[in-house]
């Protein structure tokens, strides 16, 4: 295990310094720590400072705040604020349903979205619903500026982000639905070899948005611990534009789920193998679209 250093700055003034003075010295952000302390159990990093981000007062850090065109949410807001949030319940149900499959209301109560983001795990169950919700990250670099990135190319590769060390993810960014849309049929799936405190051996993120004639309007689709990053599954999407969520027959579904695999190319591990995350992915996919006509 890794001994190291906490450094708690107290306002975003304070955190610009300590990253500066920290300069080229071995140093991670700590949030929750649900990840990192995991990570450092099994490692020894050479005299490790951690900031530590808990201590920032900053309204725009923490909370979650409606904008004229979406929803910002603050990188150290909890898991467990995205569950008891009602316009995310409401507007986007895909996010509340991921926030509450993810562990126990102990992680959740400290583990934070920018937390679960920044680890960059293929199978990170919030990451995936901001995919398809076609988010962005709001970065912070030391200097002050900011600059905005899309979630998709947030994630390079497993445990691997476009952060440079000395940025912070900062806020998070939710478009609204379009103003057409008066349905939205929103949700996430998460299959794993355990019903509780499990990673998914795959996942699905979907928010598929209808206008006043059912006719689908915009779709977002995310496959998560399916390939070596996140994937939004944009054939997938287009392919749904203009048909009618209630009126789907079963070579359509077929269709769209072929579309949905072409992205997946997992790996064979201790929880699952590679064919049977494809032959499950197809079957999820394949039932988002079983919608009652009724
Ligand atoms: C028992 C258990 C069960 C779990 N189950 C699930 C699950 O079902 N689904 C799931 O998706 N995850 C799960 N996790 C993983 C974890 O809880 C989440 O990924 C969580 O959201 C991480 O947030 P954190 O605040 O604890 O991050 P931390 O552990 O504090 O940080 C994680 C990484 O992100 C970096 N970081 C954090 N915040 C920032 C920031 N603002 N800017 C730059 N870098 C930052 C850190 O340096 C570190 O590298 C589980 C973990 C545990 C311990």
């Amino acid at each position: 295990m890794t001994d190291f250093e906490i450094i708690s700055p107290a306002t975003i003034k304070e955190l610009f310094i300590v990253i500066k003075k920290c300069g080229k010295d071995n140093f991670r952000f700590g949030a929750g720590y649900t990840d990192l302390l995991n990570e450092l159990r099994k490692k020894t990093e050479p005299e490790l400072k951690i900031i530590n981000l808990a201590q920032v007062k900053d309204s725009q850090f923490t909370g979650i705040k409606t904008g004229i065109r979406g929803l910002w949410i603050g990188a150290m807001t909890t898991i467990q604020q995205l569950v008891s949030n009602q316009i995310i319940n409401r507007e986007f149900p895909v996010l509340h349903q991921s926030a509450s499959s993810l562990a126990s209301t102990q992680v959740r109560n400290v583990a934070t979205i920018g937390g679960n983001i920044c680890t960059a795990s293929p199978s990170g169950d919030v990451s995936c619903a901001l995919v398809s919700l076609n988010a962005s990250c709001e970065i912070l670099r030391v200097d002050g500026r900011t600059r905005m990135i899309s979630i998709q190319d947030f994630f390079l590769g497993p445990r691997k982000t476009l952060l440079n060390r000395d940025e912070v993810l900062y806020r998070i960014f939710i478009p609204q639905n379009k103003p057409t849309s008066v349905s939205v049929h929103s949700g996430f799936i998460k299959v794993g070899t355990r019903q509780s405190m499990e990673c998914s051996v795959v996942s699905l993120a979907f928010h598929i948005q209808s206008d006043k004639k059912s006719k689908i309007i915009k779709a977002g689709l995310a496959i998560g611990a399916a390939s070596p990053t996140i994937r939004f599954t944009e054939s997938a999407c287009n392919f749904l534009i203009d048909k009618t969520l209630k009126n789907i027959s079963e070579s359509i579904k077929d269709e769209f789920a072929e579309n949905v695999v072409v992205y997946a190319s997992p790996i064979s591990d201790l929880r699952a193998s590679a064919w049977y995350r494809k032959e499950v992915l197809y079957n999820i996919s394949k039932s988002v679209l079983e919608v009652n006509p009724s």
